[in-house]
């Protein structure tokens, strides 16, 4: 029942308009030319339309079934992953030494939201072996590259990563797994891990695991633990597969969304395992993927957003009831389309206006994770750092509370299963929550980020809000309706990072109480900055004379009403995070 088109005008936009990527120094950018992107986008637009957005609801219908040991996936996913192979997206970013394209990140996160719009359980597959491909990439050996990359980007074999077990999720330390070492330099890896997306299913010839685990007599906690790759089926030495590793798919989780990607027990039975990065240095290897999965996941979360508001958006100008208070819309017919109401346009409002600043602010993130990468950019290194756990937790906050909004449109209908909306509220609830809850982001970013390289990352990220304004100053248009707003919101962001100063170090919990505040705080800004280069971009196109004008002014008024009535939220958090500890700590135990 529901539709999805691929927001390519949009994304063009802010490629070329806003980041100005083609001429932005990064290496590898001077390719992304505007045609280049807009036939890449298109023919991703194309695929996810007519053939992944079909699937997402037989996929919630049917979700995986474990029979024998095997995980059979919804029907019609093993035809379409085959389309996404034979395409050549999975290896979009990948080296080309092992068979990728070698485009940027950036490039690659366009056609994530794309696919994830369309269809976020399907995409987790390949979402999940790009984690483990990232993995091995940056931490195998030559060998290891070698034998599992090439088969992983081509898609023929997948990846998982296996973290949580019963009694750990955001505590890890708490790991048991164990790797016990054998003398030919292999590991024994036994114990259970679960809620592993994409741990078994019927869809590639292989599963390479990338598992957590422990090694005897190591340090107790994080520092005690290593990663092993595990794959279901050994690799024989000219690549063919051999026999069946001891590691089984011990059930499925029956969960509120996402049905059709399978979250699986893994047991691992004295599986033989190999040692990849530095022995207890397990941590280390998977937050420095960190960045990467996590924007991964927040793509994922303003992506359901944004197919949720394309099909409110549908019901809203077709659906009629009531009229128009200040005169009839539709006099012809019994009632006007409910889009007439300011109400159903407020709805509306809130959903567009988050949806478009979120894409540019992910866009950015991604931008920065190449410019990183690719220059060797330290600085940019750091700010993606400090802005990882925003783009996190702030877009999958709202990008859950978008599809709500969008539910809401359609009445009644958004509560049904046949209009297919209560679906997206269902399948973007879980980014709140996996790839370290909200919660975790907020206390990373109050705990760890915030005196990264000694606060300097953060006062350069004020730095750059400040430099914006006073650069563009002279504009009348833009400094009423964005940056007089923009510098309103980052006084109340550098208020509250200097309450955590002054308070939090005499007490913790003074910094702790207002955590998620301040990443919700942090997050308006961000959005108020990219919706005043969106607003300058447009103008200047504008004024150029350059592109479809009605695009622009669409660009201008929307962020016109995110800086109106999305942003003051910033004072609200800001006078929670000041009002302390104290309210928050106040009851005993009993008393709750
Ligand atoms: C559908 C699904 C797919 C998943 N896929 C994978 C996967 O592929 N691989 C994998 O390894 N794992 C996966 N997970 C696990 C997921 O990453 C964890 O559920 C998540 O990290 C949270 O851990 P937990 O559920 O054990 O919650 P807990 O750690 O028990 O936390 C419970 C609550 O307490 C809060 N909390 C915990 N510690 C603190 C603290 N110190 N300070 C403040 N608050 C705290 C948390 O924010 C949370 O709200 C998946 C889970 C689901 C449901």
């Amino acid at each position: 029942m529901t539709t999805y088109t691929a927001p390519v005008d949009d994304m063009q936009f802010i490629l070329h308009d806003v980041l100005q990527i083609s001429t932005s120094g990064v290496p590898g950018f001077d390719e992304l030319e505007p045609d280049f992107t807009k036939a890449v986008l298109e023919e991703a637009g194309k695929l996810a339309s007519d053939v992944l957005h079909p699937l997402n609801k037989v996929g919630d219908e049917q979700g995986c079934r474990l029979e024998n040991g095997v995980v059979r996936t919804p029907e019609g996913f093993k035809a379409a992953y085959d389309k996404v192979c034979e395409g050549g997206w999975i290896g979009l970013d990948c080296d080309p030494e092992y068979g990728g394209q070698g485009m940027p990140h950036l490039l690659n996160s366009c056609v994530g939201e794309i696919f994830v719009s369309a269809n976020m359980a399907f995409n987790m597959y390949q979402g999940l072996s790009h984690g483990a491909y990232n993995a091995i990439y940056t931490h195998g050996t030559d060998e290891q590259k070698r034998t599992y990359l090439p088969k992983m980007v081509e898609g023929t074999w997948s990846g998982t990563m296996n973290l949580t077990e019963p009694q750990c999720g955001t505590d890890l330390g708490l790991i048991r797994t164990k790797a016990e070492p054998q003398d030919d330099g292999t590991y024994k890896i036994s114990g259970q891990k679960i809620w592993i997306s994409a741990g078994e299913h019927d869809m590639t010839d292989n599963i390479i695991h990338l598992v957590l685990a422990k090694i005897p007599g190591g340090p107790d906690g994080v520092k005690g633990i290593s990663l092993f790759i595990v794959p279901k089926f050994m690799v024989n030495e000219d690549g063919s597969l051999g026999e069946r590793n001891a590691v089984s798919c011990g059930g499925l989780e029956s969960k509120m969304g996402i049905h059709g990607n399978a979250t699986c027990v893994m047991n691992y039975d004295g599986a033989t395992g190999f040692l990849i990065g530095e022995m207890h240095k397990g941590m280390r290897a998977m937050f420095t993927m960190m960045n990467e999965a996590r924007l991964g996941v927040g793509v994922q979360g303003y992506s359901q957003g944004a197919v949720a508001y394309q099909n409110a958006l549908a019901f809203a100008k077709d659906r009629v009831q009531g009229r128009d208070v200040t005169g009839a819309k539709n006099p012809g017919g019994v009632a006007d389309p409910i889009i007439v109401h300011p109400d159903v346009r407020r709805n509306l409002m809130d959903q567009k206006a988050f949806t478009e600043g979120a894409r540019a602010f992910a866009l950015w993130g991604a931008q920065l994770i190449d410019r990183s990468q690719r220059s060797g950019d330290a600085e940019s290194e750091a700010l993606v750092s400090l802005l990882t756990p925003v783009l996190k937790g702030f877009l999958t906050d709202k990008g859950f509370e978008t599809t709500v909004l969008a539910q809401q449109t359609l009445g009644g209908s958004g509560f049904t299963t046949e209009w297919g909306l209560e679906q997206f509220v269902r399948d973007a609830r879980i980014t709140m929550i996996y790839e370290g809850t909200n919660g975790i982001q907020s206390l990373d970013l109050v705990g760890r980020k915030l005196g990264l390289n000694g606060g300097k990352t953060v006062m350069g990220f004020f730095e750059l809000i400040k430099s914006y304004i006073k650069e563009n100053e002279g504009d009348a248009a833009l400094k009423e309706g964005f940056l007089d707003p923009l510098k309103a919101a980052s006084k109340d962001l550098q208020g509250a990072a200097t309450y955590f100063m002054q308070n939090g170090m005499k007490n913790p919990n003074e910094a702790l109480s207002g955590s998620y505040d301040f990443m919700h705080l942090f997050g308006h800004v961000c959005l108020g900055y990219m919706w005043a280069q969106m607003a300058k971009a447009a103008y200047v196109a504008k004024a150029n004379g350059t592109g479809n004008a009605a695009f622009y002014d669409t660009k201008i008024a929307t962020g016109r009403y995110y800086m109106a009535r999305q942003l003051p939220a910033t004072g609200m958090h800001r006078a929670r995070i000041e009002s302390g500890a104290a309210p928050v700590m106040a009851l005993d135990v009993e008393q709750f």
